[in-house]
């Protein structure tokens, strides 16, 4: 199995060239065509088993030909919840690297640091939103996240946000997309 038989486009499968990735993992390969698809889609996979790339590839991709058709302005179109500011800063620069032929933005957003540049970056316009729950709710109250856009949500580490206490803000969360 190679990305091209994944059918995804150029600008994704160049820079997974550069990365020097050869072959979609099992998770990749089965993920993917099913996001193109725009099902929904629960997946389970071990840490360093390529999870980010399974859902970034395909929610660049679709965001990417959605932009093309319909010329949409800098809205944010989708979230990724995660439990963790690691996780989430790990996520952000998976999507900055494989989205570098791409012309959308991401932002990512956490706790324990001051909010000026998250919420500086929130205001310049973003298309793509990697978040922690308690932060994201925080930045919601303050009117500075619309979730109205929302066409791609993925729960990141469901489990773990299960044992961290987090589904009461989870629920809020989904609730404003
Ligand atoms: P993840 O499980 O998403 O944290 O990814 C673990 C590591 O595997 C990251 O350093 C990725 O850059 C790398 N990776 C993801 N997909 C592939 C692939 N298809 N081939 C080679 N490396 C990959």
């Amino acid at each position: 199995m190679s990305f091209e038989k994944l059918n995804l486009i150029e600008p994704i499968v160049s820079v997974l060239k550069e990365e020097g990735y050869e072959r979609p993992t099992p998770i990749q390969s089965q993920a993917i065509p099913l996001i193109l698809e725009k099902k929904d889609i629960l997946g389970c996979a071990q840490t360093g088993t390529g999870k980010t790339a399974a859902f970034a590839l395909p929610i660049l991709q679709l965001l990417c030909m959605e932009r093309d058709n319909l010329r949409l302005t800098r809205t944010i179109k989708s979230l990724i919840l995660t439990p963790t500011r690691e996780l989430a800063i790990q996520i952000g620069e998976s999507f900055t690297t494989y989205g570098k032929n791409i012309p959308l933005r991401n932002g990512v957003i956490f706790g324990g640091v001051p909010q000026k540049r998250q919420t500086d970056k929130l205001q310049s316009g973003i298309d793509i939103l990697i978040a922690t729950p308690g932060r994201l709710l925080d930045l919601m109250n303050q009117k500075y996240v619309d979730l109205s856009h929302i066409k791609i949500f993925v729960l990141d580490e469901a489990d773990r946000m299960l044992d961290m206490g987090f589904i009461p803000s989870v629920k809020k969360i989904i609730a404003a997309t």
